[in-house]
């Protein structure tokens, strides 16, 4: 059945349907999505406008019951969720089952937050005169979201400022559009009012331009690419809104001659191919000590060997496609880039089998120069850059425009202290992939890599309230 839009509390048709495939299969459609038109866009905020004088003023107790039925009903669907995602993205049906699980516990995390939520009382400076800050929500919020954690960034948007009080416009990306239209239904039935939630679907130019242009959207959070970002950027400046971006990365993995390799090699495996390196977070830049390189590299060609790349519902699966025949294109592009540049080429040619299907990339002998070291690529393809030491290899990994993750992988404590704390990024990993965060505390980067205040954990109440002063003269 084709699937509408949802806008204050209604299910509405659209003038156009789009078709939504499986990346793994491209002959497979998995449905009609509705392609919204501008005027949907605008019904939807008079909707969220509409409902967010109740939704604001609701007991807290009423709005954190709402979520945790939401996150309760994701947790319980999380089976169906997962194969949805699975089909509509192609990560594994176990990565994209925990990631339906990780919007579950968003939603229950701010349940809780919707009842925490606190000011503060201080005393003035002028005798009998109280001080209060207050935070209140902010009014409609815009959400315009990624392809690549299709349901996972909608939740941690949608949990934070749907607790605090707000009302929202979603704006899902037009290749997993399945994945958000559940979220939508799922609020449905866990009695989220009418207007309080709603959802366009369409393409981004169309309807993300009219949230970011609309004067009763007081504010937009956008996860995506830069090129949008920008663009949004300056929208939000001309309409004077709040804006939260959270945009791509060029992440840093250093890897010292003292790392235990059973520790490093798994780690970079995971943060450069994984959900096939289609993560903002992912590892795509393996800073490596130059005495244990060699050994690194057979390490790395030995694991990538055994990598099982297939069907993202066949159990056995690791790697699955990526997301688009487009997405694709631009991989096999920079693979091609890397040979250009002088890089040794170790695999990222296209499977000879249907579906967008690439094998994991290394550029080996690259330089932190070469623009296959320095673009976002977003693809399962990472360049090995060689350091001659520790002061060089933290000069590298932040010789960079970006500034969201990054990693080193060390048995040295000093090392490990150094690099959290000079590291430019707004996540430091130590022994652990640069890619796989918990949903309980901030996510957010530096630099090229983002834009306004945290999100996820408590810091979400930053770009989802306002603070309000109040002065009391008890006469
Ligand atoms: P994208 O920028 O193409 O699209 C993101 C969203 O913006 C989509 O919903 C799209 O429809 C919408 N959009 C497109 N044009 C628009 C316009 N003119 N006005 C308003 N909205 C518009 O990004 P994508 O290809 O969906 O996702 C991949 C990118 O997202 C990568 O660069 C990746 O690094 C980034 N990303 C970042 C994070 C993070 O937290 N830093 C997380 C996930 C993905």
């Amino acid at each position: 059945m084709s699937k509408r839009n949802l806008i204050g509390g209604h299910w509405v048709s659209a003038a156009a349907f789009s078709e939504n495939r499986n990346p793994a299969r491209p002959e497979e459609v998995i449905g009609l999505f509705a392609r919204g038109s501008a005027e949907d866009a605008e019904q939807a905020v008079a909707a969220a406008a509409e409902a967010f004088p109740r939704w604001a003023a609701a007991s807290p107790q009423f709005r954190a019951d709402t979520l945790d039925r939401a996150g309760s009903l994701i947790l319980a669907r999380k089976g169906e969720l997962g194969r949805v995602l699975a089909r509509e993205e192609g990560k594994t049906l176990a990565e994209a089952t925990g990631e339906a699980v990780r919007a579950g516990q968003l939603f229950k995390f701010y349940a809780g937050e919707a009842l925490r939520l606190a000011g503060e009382a201080i005393d003035s400076i002028r005798s009998g005169v109280d001080v209060e800050v207050r935070r209140e929500p902010l009014g409609v919020i815009g959400l315009i979201t990624p392809w690549n954690f299709p349901i996972a960034i909608p939740a941690w948007k949608a949990a934070p400022a749907l607790a605090f009080g707000n009302t929202v416009v979603m704006k899902p990306a037009d290749l997993t559009p399945a994945s958000a239209h559940l979220l939508a239904e799922i609020l449905q039935e866990a009695g989220c009012p009418p207007g309080v939630f709603n959802l366009v679907m369409g393409p981004g130019s169309v309807i993300g331009a009219a949230l970011v242009e609309h004067p009763d959207v007081a504010a937009i959070s956008f996860t995506g690419s830069e090129s949008v970002g920008q663009g949004i950027a300056e929208g939000c400046a001309r309409s004077r809104k709040k804006l939260q971006m959270e945009m791509g990365g060029k992440n840093p993995m250093v890897v010292m001659a003292d790392a235990d390799l059973d520790v490093a090699v798994p780690a970079c495996i995971n943060g450069a191919f994984f959900s096939t390196g289609q993560r903002c977070t992912a590892s795509s830049r393996l800073i490596v000590e130059e005495s244990i390189h060699d050994a690194f590299a057979d390490r790395m060609h030995q694991a990538m060997s055994e990598l099982v790349l297939g069907d993202p519902l066949e159990a056995a699966t690791q790697i699955g496609p990526v997301a688009s025949e487009s997405q694709l294109c631009g991989n096999l592009g920079y693979v091609e880039l890397a040979r250009q540049e002088g890089a040794e080429v170790l695999g990222g040619g296209q499977l000879d089998r249907l579906g967008y299907f690439q094998a994991p990339a290394l550029f080996l002998n690259a330089s932190n120069e070469m623009r296959v070291s320095r673009e976002e690529i977003f693809g399962p393809c990472a360049s090995v850059i060689k350091a001659q030491d520790f002061e060089h290899a933290v000069a590298l990994a932040n010789d960079t425009e970006f500034g969201l993750s990054s990693g080193i992988c060390t048995t040295s404590l000093r090392y490990a202290r150094e690099f959290k704390r000079r590291s430019e990024a707004g996540m430091v990993m130590v022994n652990l992939p640069t890619a796989g965060v918990d949903y309980h505390v901030p996510f957010g980067g530096r630099k090229g890599s983002s834009v306004g205040s945290r999100e996820q954990g408590r810091y979400a109440a930053e770009f989802y309230t306002s603070v309000k002063t109040a002065y009391t003269f008890a006469v």
